[in-house]
């Protein structure tokens, strides 16, 4: 597999987020990306048609493939690009996936399995020997690192080397990491897929998708399926994450601090049973995330006492956290994950994931705080 060159290669992630996908350097270019709203081009260039590809998606897929290392193919959303990997497994081929991922690619990947598309292998993913025996004779491995929303936490690597061994392709799934925490074609993955609906975007305003690979070929294959299965971005979307991208450093750095913080506090609540976050000493992940990560992330999932009413309530007594799925946006959100009946029954029913923004951390403390006392005292 050919290797794609890495121009932005030495440069600090920091750098990176804020430099690639600017429009070439010459007198009075604009310094950002134009919104081009145009579905066709005029012919003889290399645009031709917006399915094919368009010069703000271009700048979106510049600066996200700069950041991961590799040639990006931008989606429609990230179920868009989950779909598109999908698409390239061959007939009854054998996917491994996490037991606990995004409930969208968990319910896809059931779809497929129930109508005979694909065979479907579930592994307790930071279980790394169960991942390598369940590789063998696999094509594709699905990677979620760390998993939403129970925070689990593979050895990339390792299972990376295990499926490299048998012949399968890795995807990992690096949205809630993000390319500032984690690299992972770094650690072996053929194909890097985001939501940048989440941290890329960071403000809750879009829906979009992302692959990475280094590979060329495969570069090529996952843009067909944009084209062919019409999963193209549209132009807003693409500036409004590369514009998202730019402080990208910035808000992951302080939603982290954050969430540090509130995690470390969370654990002394008397209504809290359960905190799982990676950058806890005693968190079963917490070593692995140390090796392979540049930081724990700003995701906090919670389980709180007593029972699935406790935590309705818990959401509901908040002020400043807002009621909301979805994740990675400058506010802080939360949700109790299996109010969504697609939501895998081994996420437990108390369970509470909490996407720490880059609000001042002691407002968002007393609010959290006072929300579990009222959360329990009503009960
Ligand atoms: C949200 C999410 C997705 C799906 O992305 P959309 O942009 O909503 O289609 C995939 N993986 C993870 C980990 C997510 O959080």
């Amino acid at each position: 597999m050919p290797p794609v060159e890495d121009p932005w290669a030495g440069l600090s992630p920091r750098t990176v987020a804020v430099t690639a996908g600017r429009p070439p350097a010459h007198p009075d270019a604009p310094l950002n990306p134009p919104v081009v709203l145009a579905s066709a081009f005029r012919a003889g260039g290399r645009m031709e048609y917006a399915r094919e590809t368009a010069p703000t998606t271009e700048a979106f897929e510049e600066v996200v493939g700069a950041l991961e290392g590799g040639a990006a193919v931008a989606f429609a959303s990230g179920m868009a690009a989950a779909n598109a990997v999908l698409d390239t497994v061959a007939p009854t081929a054998v996917v491994v996936a996490p037991e606990h991922a995004y409930t969208g690619v968990s319910v896809r990947l059931q779809e497929l399995a129930a109508a005979g598309r694909i065979r479907l292998r579930r592994v307790p993913v930071a279980d790394t020997e169960a991942v390598a025996s369940a590789v063998d004779g696999a094509a594709l491995l699905w990677l979620e690192s760390p998993t939403n929303p129970m925070l689990e936490v593979a050895d990339l690597a390792a299972c990376c080397a295990a499926a490299w061994a048998a012949g399968a392709t890795v995807v990992a799934d690096n949205t809630f990491a993000t390319p500032m925490l984690q690299r992972p074609l770094d650690h072996g993955a053929d194909v890097v897929l985001h939501s940048a609906t989440k941290f890329l975007g960071g403000h809750s305003d879009l829906l979009l998708g992302a692959l990475v690979t280094r590979d060329v070929e495969l570069a090529e294959t996952l843009r067909s399926r944009r084209v062919l299965l019409g999963a193209a971005p549209g132009a807003l979307e693409c500036y409004l994450a590369v514009r998202g991208v730019r402080t990208l450093p910035l808000r992951i750095e302080r939603a982290q601090d954050n969430a540090r913080v509130l995690a470390d506090r969370l654990r002394g609540h008397p209504a809290v049973a359960r905190v799982r976050y990676p950058g806890l000493p005693d968190d079963p992940g917490h070593d692995r995330a140390a090796r392979q990560m540049a930081g724990p992330g700003a995701l906090v999932a919670i389980e709180t006492v007593g029972d699935a009413p406790t935590a309705d309530r818990l959401c509901a007594a908040t002020r400043l956290w807002v009621h909301a799925t979805s994740l990675g946006g400058v506010e802080s959100l939360l949700e109790r994950r299996r109010r969504w009946s697609a939501e895998s029954p081994g996420v437990p029913e108390t369970l509470v994931r909490l996407s720490v923004g880059v609000e001042d951390v002691e407002d968002l403390w007393a609010d959290l705080s006072a929300a579990l006392d009222a959360a329990v005292d009503a009960g």
